[in-house]
């Protein structure tokens, strides 16, 4: 046996059990013993049952003196009745419609019960509880007198079918072989791999299973700190060190409208001597919506331009693609230097403040030439027959928006030379989460906003204000601004057999939740009829996107009622009002992303929050969002409250519970940290194949740059 065997070769396990363990995500001996449990109840201590009491929980042992299973007249439900006795009293125990119960339940057999004490005119007696037959007592029993392990459970698989299919593979587990040097396990008091799994499914007490669990923070944070350090050995000297133009660079900064922040300045300075390196730069740039993000990336391009090496800036959507390379048109205007773009099925070429749409052939073969100096566009970058002739910097905006594998081909796979990487992000990762997660690459944050910027007021409005909001958002529109109204759906459809699972009352809130269809029809025919309402959302062809963006930013349009795809860069600054629909369907950060696409401008701003019901209206998270402007407080708040799902999407959603593990101990980060750096200097990684096969499954699921 071995970590790969499938599951359906245990003989505990048939075909029937083995489909209902793929619903759980597993198939293999491996994927079973890393199914850690999500929390433990304590059975360890058994009571005499001349000590219980009503209303409390127990774990009692004794002999069945009784055993006896009929039907009710009423309902034909199936009863059991037992009596367990011990040395000190008896006690009775029901289950209602678990008939075979009574079967497995024998007069005569000692048995171990767990569960709640209730009481009626007949007397005490033990509801529904969990059983488990023991052979003698102070046997060794799974399933109650010690610590119980609950497990995620689904339809026919409950935590006992865990426990039992498990408990067939304990004694294997104490032969599995480690992977992290001893000396580094004992420096640190983590147990070896095989103490600490059996120890997750079968402590003896809880903290011997949260000890447990240490081991495997540890052995993620080691992992990670060592997939940065590897990787910085592999790429050393592999990248083009480019030359710092520092004239012509402070030039560039003074055409600007404006005077660099503090944080910008500092992050600039950074890159420039990373990109100076032979060693490739992989650096995420970390800064709030509005932090000015766009206008480092065009100084580093510009020193890039200056060496004589391309560019590459990719962004997750049309929209913003073509933003940028207006924004580069306009910064580079009085350069001579040429951008094109790709993006969708359109094809740009701009030379010094002037563009125009060219052909695919035309400009692929003056990029393959190295006469486009910028390339911006979408991941239609990512295809074969987009070649460069020598780039040497990759910017990717908004880089959570792609997948691993498509930033491996920007970075890695199409390029013989290493280029240097920046990816920006404006979601604000709070620190904990990058350094776990995405540890594998050095973080510049932009901590600090342009001068000048006003903060967003932002209001949480409820039902019976409704026309109130209204009527703001027109007077803001007569003034001559423009609004935006965001709705967490397009349009109604069929509810997932997640939400169909839901109590009624939370069933029917789903259906409460405002779509941008409805939305826009209400808002245009009742509200706002003699205001022009447009409707923006990610089913619409690119073409149509395209013109209704163009019309928003050209004030043809007054209110835009869109989904979530705003949330991206977009930039109207003449958006003064953000209104947002079921705002507690969002995450903080995403709430916050919104709330970025206006105060762009030297007026007020607002921010309104509407909730689907009034529930809602006391969330404190929501409530957090009207005090606090910071998007890096506000993320680190999400972490907290919700866990890291939302960062980390749905591919990540494993490593929940290592990311809040290490926000309650960031000391094992730092352990780790050093432990890797500490290795890699004295050791290869082929000298341990366990652990170099270890950090290669590792890092396939990475987020790596
Ligand atoms: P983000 O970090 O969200 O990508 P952008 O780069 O789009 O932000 O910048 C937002 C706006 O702020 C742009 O209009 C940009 O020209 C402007 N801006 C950038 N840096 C500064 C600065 N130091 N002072 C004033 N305005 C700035
Ligand atoms: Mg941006």
């Amino acid at each position: 046996m071995s970590l790969d065997t499938p599951l359906t070769s245990l003989s505990r396990i048939g075909p029937k059990f083995s489909k209902k363990l793929e619903k759980l995500g597993l198939k293999t001996v491996g994927d079973l013993l890393f199914f850690f449990p999500t929390r433990y109840e304590d059975l360890s201590h058994i009571t005499k049952i001349d000590e219980i009491t009503p209303g409390a929980d127990y774990v009692v042992q004794g002999v069945i003196i009784r055993s006896h299973t009929h039907r009710s007249f009423k309902k034909h439900m199936a009863i059991t009745e037992i009596v367990v006795e011990d040395e000190s009293g008896a006690i009775k125990a029901i289950w209602f419609n678990q008939p075979y119960i009574g079967k497995a339940l024998a007069e005569g057999a000692m048995v171990n019960l767990a569960g709640k004490v209730a009481e009626d005119q007949h007397g005490m007696y033990l509801s529904n509880p969990l059983y488990e037959l023991i052979g003698a007592p102070m046997r060794d029993t799974t399933h109650t007198g010690r610590i119980i392990p609950i497990y995620r459970e689904t339809k026919g698989i409950t935590s006992k079918a865990i426990r039992y299919f498990l408990s067939s593979l304990l004694e294997w587990v104490k032969e599995l072989p480690e992977y992290i040097p001893h000396e580094i396990l004992t420096r640190n008091n983590i147990p070896l791999l095989k103490d600490a799994l059996y120890a997750i499914h079968y402590p003896k007490t809880l903290e011997e299973a949260s000890h447990a669990h240490q081991r495997f923070i540890f052995e993620h944070l080691f992992l990670v700190s060592l997939a940065r350090e590897q990787r910085k050995k592999e790429n050393y000297n592999s990248g083009v060190p480019l030359t710092i133009h520092l004239e012509e660079i402070k030039q560039f900064i003074d055409t600007l409208p404006f005077t660099l922040t503090e944080a910008q300045k500092r992050a600039t300075w950074t890159m420039l001597k990373n990109t100076g390196e032979a060693t490739p730069m992989q650096r995420l740039l970390n800064g709030d919506v509005g932090s000015g993000k766009t206008v480092v990336s065009a100084i580093l391009a510009l020193n890039t331009v200056l060496n004589k090496r391309q560019i590459i800036i990719m962004a997750p959507t049309e929209i913003l693609a073509r933003q940028h390379f207006e924004t580069f048109i306009r910064l580079f205007q009085a350069y001579p230097i040429a951008i094109g773009l790709i993006a969708g099925k359109k094809y740009h070429y701009a030379f010094e403040g002037l563009s125009s749409e060219t052909q695919k052939p035309i400009l692929l073969k003056s990029i393959r030439s190295g006469k486009i100096n910028i390339v911006i566009g979408t991941h239609a970058l990512l295809e074969k027959e987009v070649v460069l002739a020598h780039p040497a910097l990759i910017v990717i905006d908004e880089q959570h928006r792609f997948g691993v594998e498509q930033r491996a081909i920007l970075t890695r796979d199409k390029h013989v030379v290493h280029p240097h990487v920046l990816s920006m992000t404006a979601t604000p990762i709070p620190r904990t989460l990058a350094l776990t997660v995405f540890g594998d690459m050095d973080i510049s944050v932009l901590d600090e906003m342009p001068k000048g910027r006003k903060k967003i007021t932002t209001k949480i409005v409820s039902p019976e204000n409704r026309m109130q909001a209204y009527e703001f958002v027109r007077s803001q529109v007569k003034k001559g601004f423009q609004a935006f109204v965001i709705c967490p759906r397009i349009e109604t459809s069929a509810p997932s057999e997640d939400i169909k699972k839901l109590p009624t009352q939370q069933k029917m809130l789903w259906w409460e939740v405002k779509t941008v269809k409805d939305e826009h029809e209400k808002l245009q025919s009742l509200i706002f009829p003699d205001l022009k309402v447009g409707i923006l959302h990610g089913k619409m062809k690119s073409d149509e996107k395209e013109a209704i963006m163009k019309a928003f930013a050209e004030k043809s349009v007054d209110i835009l009622v869109s989904t979530s795809v705003v949330e991206v860069g977009v930039d109207i600054p003449n958006a003064t009002v953000m209104l947002i629909e079921s705002a507690e369907r969002f995450g903080l950060a995403q709430l916050h992303q919104f709330r970025g696409r206006i105060g762009r401008n030297e007026h007020q701003s607002y921010c309104l929050l509407f909730t689907t019901s009034v529930v809602h209206l006391e969330e404190r998270r929501l409530k957090a969002m009207t005090t606090t402007h910071s998007g890096f407080e506000l993320a680190e708040m999400d972490l907290r409250l919700r866990g890291p799902g939302e960062f980390l999407g749905e591919e990540q959603s494993g490593w929940s519970d290592i990311v809040m593990s290490t926000l309650k101990n960031p000391a094992l980060l730092a352990i780790a940290e050093e432990e890797a750096k500490l290795f890699l200097t004295h050791h290869t990684i082929t000298e341990i194949p366990a652990l170099h096969e270890k950090l290669e499954s590792f890092t396939s699921k990475l987020h790596l740059a």
